[in-house]
């Protein structure tokens, strides 16, 4: 077979793809040379050749074992929330109909697949245009990465931060009405289960626990019952206490958790994905949303915080998966989150595989995401220079990107 080597980057990962059929065989076989590859735990193997047939690895050879993962997952992102940014435009309010949005948000993926990520786990849609999305992304329609969705994420009737709106179908109040809601995202073909137990979102700080402990438990005890995990977002302490006490898979953002809490997450093995860079986002794009005068403030002392807590987490142990909560225009910032997970005390491998094993353990997906290895699916993500030692290199300078098999992004120039 006919394998062009390409100029091996600087330091990781990657070259060129080169891709001949088999002889008398369907299967698209691919070849790919990496002066460096890394994996999850950080580990190096130099002049590595990958085996890919269609849209799986076959095998992983090289000077030293195989490695496990070079594929990146953001395990929070809101891909349906479109903006085009045309002027006297902000992000949110917009009119357009769910599936106009929907249609219009391909670029949401595309900015996403360049920034090297090729799985997320999405958290709150509407109308599930989430499901039609991952579904038209599964069957080959549309290029983007592989979603894991959650429908509409449950909320109480009145939200205090969304003064005058409209309660929505995910609106929940009581036992009974969450296990409805819950079976209801369920019926309609999510992945996931998304719960928003508190206040907090947008240029709101506030951090009130919304939904009870009972409903929480509700939640998770239906959703785990009919085989899916659940998030629950939760600003402030309350609400994650009783999120992790009710049993949540994971907790989205929390900022200011207790110790006593930090510790029970470390125990029970509950995920946490802290998002801390959203809140960065907003504070430097506060005028593109009309937020009120003193948020950038506000928003940076979130991020503080935010920081702080995740700090805690990390030197107790706690599961931590990268997540960006991603919205509008943030889409392609994805792996920013990268940088504060370091500056929270992980080592840059650490930090990889937080966006790697981790993710694809939080989804379930560990036998087949996450990991470059034979049987996974082939996700390879190649960028110049070695964020081993400057993580930044993961998140300014992607070369190359394949999703199951395919090349997605090529600026290598060959
Ligand atoms: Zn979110």
């Amino acid at each position: 077979m006919d394998a062009p080597y390409c100029s091996a980057f600087a330091a990781l990962l990657l070259c060129a793809a080169s891709a001949a059929p088999a002889a008398g065989a369907p299967k698209l076989v691919k070849l790919i040379k990496a002066a460096r590859l890394i994996d999850s735990s950080g580990r190096v193997v130099t002049n590595a050749v990958l085996v890919i047939e269609d849209d799986r690895i076959v095998s992983v050879g090289g000077a030293t074992p195989p490695p496990a993962g070079a594929q990146v997952i953001d395990v929070h992102t809101h891909m349906t929330y479109f903006w085009d940014g045309a002027s006297g435009t902000r992000p949110r309010g917009n009119t357009r109909p769910a599936a106009v949005s929907m249609v219009l948000a391909q670029a949401n993926l595309k900015k996403t697949l360049d920034a090297g990520v090729t799985t997320v786990r999405d958290l709150n849609a509407s109308e599930y245009t989430d499901v039609a999305m991952r579904d038209l992304i599964r069957m080959g329609a549309w290029v983007g990465p592989r979603m894991f969705v959650a429908g509409y994420g449950l909320s109480i009737t009145r939200q205090p931060f969304r003064p005058g709106a409209i309660p929505g179908p995910a609106t929940a109040d009581g036992v009974s009405e969450v296990i409805q809601r819950v079976r209801q995202q369920i019926a309609a073909g999510v992945d996931w289960v998304k719960v928003f137990g508190s206040t907090g979102s947008f240029e709101d700080v506030s951090q009130s626990q919304t939904f009870t402990y009972e409903e929480m438990k509700a939640a998770v005890d239906t959703a785990h019952a009919l085989g899916k995990r659940i998030a629950i977002h939760s600003y402030g302490p309350d609400g994650a206490r009783d999120a992790v006490r009710a049993g949540a898979d994971s907790i989205e953002h929390a900022t200011d958790i207790d110790d006593a809490t930090i510790a029970e997450m470390a125990r029970k093995g509950t995920w946490y994905v802290p998002t801390i860079d959203h809140n960065r986002y907003y504070a430097e794009h506060a005028g593109e949303y009309g937020f009120a005068t003193g948020s950038v403030q506000r928003l940076n002392e979130f991020v503080a915080r935010n920081l702080e807590t995740a700090r805690k987490a990390v030197k107790a142990g706690v599961k931590i998966a990268m997540g960006s909560d991603a919205v509008y225009s943030m889409f392609g910032e994805n792996t920013r989150e990268l940088g504060w997970l370091v500056k929270a005390g992980m080592t840059p491998a650490q930090a990889l595989g937080a966006a790697t094993a981790n993710g694809a353990a939080l989804l379930g997906m560990e036998t087949s995401l996450g990991t470059l290895a034979p049987g996974f699916f082939a996700d390879i993500v190649a960028v110049d220079g070695d964020p081993l030692s400057d993580v930044n290199v993961l998140i300014d300078r992607v070369r190359f990107v394949m999703k199951g098999g395919q090349v997605v992004v090529d600026r290598t120039g060959h």
